[in-house]
């Protein structure tokens, strides 16, 4: 059946929601419900998707079925476009299915001319109103559909201000805006070549093309990007009567939140301005007042939209982000949709509603994405650091932030590139901005509320963001920011605190944050849902308790180099890997195996009843070993002195000639992994000796351990099977020498091609398979995971040759195609061989829910990443089970 391309509000709702896009169907749904939305009709996705095919025009048939909304349009409102004595006017708003708020354009106040400005001038009685109104529309419709930068008209406002005197746009009169518009005009033409159109249909036509236009520009872009949505989809556009909110003060206009979308706190949340566009609040232009203070100006506006509020958020079974408008004592209803929420709202109202019982358990885990409780999980101002507060704003974004100032988005966007911590101080931030907002530690704004485009746009990436802190004075030209008497610049060390909405001077210590009852409350849900254990990559003790309070249900991965790389043990390591004779390295061996047994023990410790799987020695020895270059460099510095001690002299050449020898080609396909056992067998016995005896200490102090013995790089079964024999004498001695009895398993990773395709083999000496998919990765595409991203793996994600960075997202057709035959083949030959993942996708949420596709048993991810794991984990199981939804729809009561 061939798809709408337009469809009226009194036809729309939420099934239609690919097609209308979110604002569409929602207003579709609304009017349907009866609420007082200003009607209107949307302009598909199909009819975007048709233009752009369409060699980017709109086809004949496409506006006469524009002309025929219109009339329809036109008859429901009583009113007519381009009618001097009772003009339509209509605004023409871009609405994707998925919201990306600010990104696009709007149009407002379309079908003014000479002539119909004239006529709403009559039907309000308020000259200023309407020239105001007109001149807001050749601003905006020059910027949009003219393509005439926006600061052009705002100078020509700002020479008018100073000829009058007058600080501020109220203080211009209707003649002033004459004035204003006339030299808009002209401008227009000097641009365009063109006078500025006066056909109200062209006028509507052109907005509607510079709307779907707006689908591809730049900020749109990357903000699909970021956000991960596909280009293909196209936008709708929605066109709608105007009404407003700027027609005295029995007129205002606003935005607010069923909830508080920082905290989650049920309370109704948001501002209006009274006398004022919508633009005006979501811009940040105007500081507004809160929602609250409405219950005094309008009383009984306030009640019905807080009526209505309730409405929309139980019909919705969701937290919603409203705006209205109140043109003339009436109120209306604008827009609503789900509300953008911090990590933190996110968790408290999904876990509040199922208390209410307003969803089901299932529901609520699958609001909350997985990747947001990072941000539950981020730092905050240590509360006994000594600070300097310089000033309080608004707390838009919760979680702190400390790093250098800068005032513009290039520049932080470059500092970040060259690895500096930066925050964003602005007067107020628009769309253009949001390269330099994703480079920043957070966000600083002097103008705008909580629902400014600061505000949101750092709430949904999870950034610490303070607005409307008046008080700060930002300079953009001076390159200055001065709060009372302190005056900071350029490269100046700031802190904000998006929870509390303090400035603070200097660099403050941060802490780790404390997790809530509703946070705990949803990963307990998200356990009863999950098939896939997790567990963590943790190499001490304090990581493995971290882990364990996140509920790691043991650990997957103890790299033991990192214990070998601490200062105290660098020089036993050094000495191993110099030593010239067997009694030289096992000297050193034996030094090191009392303080790697203390490692192990802590772990066991800390993991008491749960599995830990060690992994014996992974990367080439020189990593332990001083850099070439710079032992050159300060080999010929030594050379060139001549009070230079002849000795030091000589070690450093010794060193220099090891160097040389252990250096390699290519040392991540060179002498690693098991390999290094393979030559070294002394040193995985030490390794596997320390692992035993802090086992068997730990067992005969009460504590419960079955070490899981980890292979590495294993890419032919004799490799195992000579390490596992290894490990099996070792084990025997350990026994016979404390007389403790130590259960233990040993398995490899799979983490090379070979590996995954001969994983039949390898199961017959493997009693657990843990995929590396780091090394996976890197060996299945042939890409050098230390090179490829600054080489040309983004330039392969931006030109999309790559859909994804394959080191962070799992490539399930290459890469994940070996992960499943290795599974298939594991188990065909043991039924019981346990399997599960160690590289970074354990903890990335599509490629955990393709490993739980795939049937492993466990994902293994950093500590801090746990909490995420479960409820991906879960969310996993949820849309692979075949249990239907058991919350059903409700209309709007
Ligand atoms: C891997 O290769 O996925 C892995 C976990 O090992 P490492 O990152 O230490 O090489
Ligand atoms: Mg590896």
């Amino acid at each position: 059946m061939s798809q709408p391309f337009i469809i009226p509000f009194t036809e729309g709702s939420m099934e239609q929601k690919h097609l209308m896009g979110g604002k569409g169907a929602n207003l579709g749904e609304m009017t349907q419900a009866g609420l007082p939305v200003p009607p209107g009709f949307t302009l598909t996705t199909a009819a975007c998707l048709e233009y752009y095919e369409n060699g980017r025009t709109l086809k004949s048939a496409r506006k006469d079925e524009i002309r025929k909304a219109l009339d329809a349009l036109e008859e429901k409102s009583g009113k007519k476009l381009g009618d001097p004595a009772n003009p339509l006017l209509v605004s023409v708003r871009s609405g994707a299915v998925i919201s990306m708020p600010g990104m696009m354009d709007t149009v407002l106040n379309l079908g003014l001319n000479d002539e119909t400005v004239q006529g709403l001038e009559g039907l309000t009685e308020s000259p200023r109103f309407a020239y105001d109104c007109y001149r807001r529309f050749i601003q905006m419709y020059g910027d949009v559909v003219l393509g005439i930068p926006h600061y052009r008209f705002e100078r020509v406002i700002e020479e008018m201000k100073e000829e009058r005197s007058a600080s501020s746009d109220t203080e211009l009169t209707a003649a002033d805006w004459q004035v204003v518009i006339e030299r808009f005009k002209d401008m227009v033409k000097e641009e365009t070549g063109q006078p500025f159109p006066q056909d109200p249909t062209e006028q509507l036509e052109r907005a509607i093309i510079a709307v779907f236009d707006s689908w591809n520009n730049q900020r749109a872009r990357i903000y699909r990007k970021i956000h991960k949505i596909s280009d293909d989809l196209g936008t709708a556009v929605n066109v709608q009567m105007m009404v407003f909110g700027n027609m005295g003060d029995d007129s205002g206009t606003g935005v607010a939140f069923t909830r508080n979308p920082s905290t989650g706190e049920k309370v109704l949340y948001g501002e209006f301005l009274i006398n004022a566009q919508g633009e005006d609040v979501v811009a940040g232009i105007r500081t507004p007042e809160p929602i609250a203070a409405l219950s005094n100006r309008m009383p009984a506006i306030y009640d019905a939209f807080r009526d209505i509020s309730r409405r929309l958020e139980a019909h919705y079974r969701d937290m919603q982000d409203i705006e209205f408008t109140v043109e003339r004592g009436n109120l209306y209803i604008l827009q609503t949709r789900n509300g953008k929420r911090t990590a933190h709202a996110a968790v408290k109202i999904a876990a509040d509603l199922v208390e209410e019982g307003v969803i089901d358990r299932r529901t609520a885990l699958e609001r909350v994405d997985p990747e947001h409780l990072d941000q539950i999980l981020h730092r905050r101002v240590d509360p006994d650091a000594r600070l300097n507060v310089l000033t309080k704003g608004l707390p838009a974004s919760p979680g702190a932030a400390a790093g250098k100032l800068v005032f513009d988005a290039d520049t932080a966007e470059r500092k970040s590139q060259e690895g500096e911590k930066v925050i964003l101080a602005r007067p107020e931030t628009t769309p253009d901005d949001i390269h330099g907002i994703v480079a920043s530690q957070g966000v600083l704004t002097s103008r705008g509320g909580m629902t400014s485009h600061a505000a949101v746009v750092a709430r949904g990436m999870g950034k610490p963001c303070i607005c409307g802190c008046e008080e700060a004075r930002i300079d953009l030209k001076a390159g200055e920011l001065t709060i009372g008497e302190t005056t900071l610049r350029e490269g100046d060390q700031l802190s904000i605190d998006g929870g509390t909405g303090h400035v603070i001077q200097g660099e403050v210590p941060l802490i780790d944050p404390e997790l809530s009852v509703e946070f705990q409350r949803l990963l307990e849900w998200a356990d009863e849902f999950r098939r896939l254990k997790v567990r963590a990559n943790a190499d001490n003790s304090e990581d493995s308790q971290t882990a364990r309070q996140f509920g790691a249900e043991g650990v997957g991965l103890c790299r033991t180099e990192h214990m070998f790389m601490e200062a105290d043990r660098i020089p036993l390591v050094r000495d191993m890997i110099l030593a010239e004779t067997a009694d030289e390295r096992r000297a050193a061996l034996d030094q090191l195996l009392p303080l790697q047994q203390g490692d192990f023990k802590g772990i066991f410790q800390a993991m008491d009843g749960l599995p830990v799987t060690i992994r014996l020695l992974d990367p080439p020895l020189h990593e332990f070993l001083p850099n070439l270059e710079e032992l050159l460099t300060e080999l010929v510095q030594l050379r060139m002195n001549p009070d230079a001690d002849r000795r030091e002299i000589g070690e450093k050449e010794e060193l220099l000639r090891k160097v040389r020898a252990l250096h390699e080609l290519n040392p991540m396909l060179g002498h690693r992994g098991c390999r290094l056992g393979m030559i070294h067998p002394e040193i995985y016995a030490m390794q596997v000796k320390a692992i035993f005896q802090a086992a068997a200490e730990v067992i005969r102090e009460g504590a419960s351990v079955e070490p899981e013995i980890m292979i590495p790089l294993v890419g032919h079964v004799n490799e195992l099977k000579e390490m596992r024999k290894l490990v099996e004498e070792v084990a025997e001695q350990v026994e016979s020498r404390t007389g403790q009895s130590i259960p233990f398993s040993v398995g490899t990773m799979i983490e090379v091609p070979r590996a995954a395709l001969t994983a039949a083999e390898i199961a017959e000496e493997a009693d657990f398979f843990s995929f590396g998919t780091n090394d996976l990765t890197q060996t299945t595409f042939g890409y050098s995971r230390d090179d490829a991203e600054g080489k040309f793996l983004h330039h392969y994600i931006d030109h999309k040759v790559l859909p994804e960075n394959p080191f962070v997202t799992l490539d399930t057709d290459g890469v994940g195609r070996l992960v499943s035959l290795g599974v298939r083949e594991g188990r065909r030959i043991k039924a019981d061989l346990k399997t599960g993942i160690c590289g970074e996708h354990g903890g990335e949420k599509r490629s955990i829910q393709f490993c739980h596709q795939a049937g492993l048993d466990y994902v293994s991810c950093s500590p801090f990443r746990v909490p995420l794991a479960r409820l991906a984990a879960a969310q996993a199981a949820i849309l692979h089970s075949s249990e239907p939804d058991t919350d059903s729809s409700a209309k709007i009561g």
